[in-house]
């Protein structure tokens, strides 16, 4: 079960630039939804797998995909505020953005204007890709796009239909119970004790 993660500051501390009613608003209730939505999905998961039951699964899995990274963007979202008190990027990572984005000024304005330009209800994120060694700056739609923020793959299928379907053609099912034949959990394993060590 989630819970909700206490705020460091109190509620009418971020002030004038963000209100108490706001915050109380958007903490309180919004992001209180997100872990009583999400606690509930984890819960209906747990019945299916109990039930051996996945009629349901596709519902399940997007519900999971949005509530779980409403989660997990709100609290980030909450952590990246302070109380009006001057903090500023230290020397490395101002370092990787003059190295990424060629100045700390160009960065806040490639980030102020795509937040400003998320499409509908969004974020816009500041990003570390390890596969890149760079710096990105992401919009994103919804919470998720079907993803997990900050989630690390530990096996991956591709279920593009090149990847299938020479051999298997519409036959998904046939296609994905062969490949439980030759994963390598070795990998699997690897990379679970390097996710568990993260951070
Ligand atoms: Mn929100």
């Amino acid at each position: 079960m989630l819970k909700i993660k206490e705020l460091s500051y109190p509620i009418n501390s971020l002030e004038p630039y963000y209100s108490r009613e706001t915050l109380d608003l958007h903490y309180n209730i919004l992001y209180k939804g997100y872990i009583d939505n999400t606690n509930k999905t984890q819960e209906k998961l747990e019945n299916s797998r109990r039930e051996n039951n996945f009629t349901n699964i596709k519902c399940l899995e997007k519900d999971l995909s949005f509530y779980g990274s409403g989660v997990i963007l709100h609290e980030l979202f909450f952590e990246n505020l302070t109380p009006p008190i001057p903090t500023s990027p230290d020397n490395e990572l101002l370092e990787e953005i003059i190295k990424d984005f060629g100045s700390y000024e160009t960065f806040k304005s490639q980030f102020t204007s795509a937040s400003i330009e998320v499409e509908a209800s969004g974020w816009c994120l500041l990003v570390y890709v390890p596969n890149f060694k760079k710096l990105e700056i992401l919009q994103c739609e919804k919470h998720q796009d079907l993803t997990l923020w900050g989630c690390i793959p530990l096996l991956v299928i591709d279920m593009w239909e090149h990847s299938y379907y020479l051999q298997y053609k519409t036959k998904r099912p046939k296609y994905i119970n062969a490949m439980w034949n030759i994963i390598n959990w070795n990998i699997v394993n690897k990379r679970f004790r390097e996710a568990k060590n993260y951070k």
